[in-house]
């Protein structure tokens, strides 16, 4: 249980402020993450959209890929959005040779997966343990999860647009991760879930 949790945002590369701005809507303390020493300061961490090879090289360049995955292996929750799923993924299809994952969540994920007839989408997704209406989820060069392992709670997939049934949203203990932009719209709902996660209220 942590009371106030100070969550960090990796900040090498993506729509970093986007995630920031959204946390200090819920009112919870932030922090950029460039280096293992500002790393070490935070409860736990959003990995964020953009271009998970980029974001891949700088954390191997900025020394934070061993760090990172100590953190995860250490129980950190981490939530990663589109890129940052990749992020997150044991298993990786469709990246490039060199691309380097940190893994965490058991899963098997596929870049750039709906394909260039669907770019970026948006459309309705219900997520588990989110109430109200179906959440309006962005997709841009989205991947999506092929496959799951035990230990992984599926909550959400996707109806439509070339990709019926796919799932889009997962969960493995304090692990999460969304292929779609939350931080691009208005609705903090799933923002909240994870900041109930790290305090160790879901
Ligand atoms: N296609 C991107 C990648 O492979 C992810 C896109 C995104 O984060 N919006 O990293």
């Amino acid at each position: 249980m942590t009371a106030n949790p100070t969550i960090g945002v990796l900040a090498l590369q993506g729509d970093v402020a986007e995630h920031v701005r959204m946390l200090d809507d819920l009112g919870v303390a932030t922090a950029r993450v460039l280096s293992a020493e500002r790393l070490a300061t935070v409860d736990a961490l959003v990995i964020p959209g953009g271009e998970s090879t980029t974001i891949s090289k700088l954390a191997v360049r900025h020394g934070l890929m061993g760090p990172l995955r100590e953190r995860v292996a250490r129980g950190m929750p981490v939530y990663g959005t589109c890129a940052g799923m990749i992020m997150l993924a044991d298993r990786l299809l469709g990246g490039t040779a060199d691309q380097e994952t940190l893994g965490g969540i058991d899963m098997t994920v596929r870049r750039n997966a709906f394909g260039r007839q669907a770019e970026s989408f948006e459309t309705g997704v219900r997520i588990d343990g989110v109430g109200g209406d179906p959440f309006d989820a962005v997709f841009i060069r989205a991947p999506w999860v092929e496959s799951v392992g035990p230990g992984v709670t599926v909550l959400g997939s996707v109806n439509g647009t070339g990709g019926a049934g796919r799932i889009v949203a997962v969960r493995q203990g304090g692990l999460m991760a969304t292929s779609f932009h939350p931080e691009l719209t208005g609705d903090t709902r799933i923002h909240r879930l994870f900041v109930d996660i790290a305090k160790g209220h879901a």
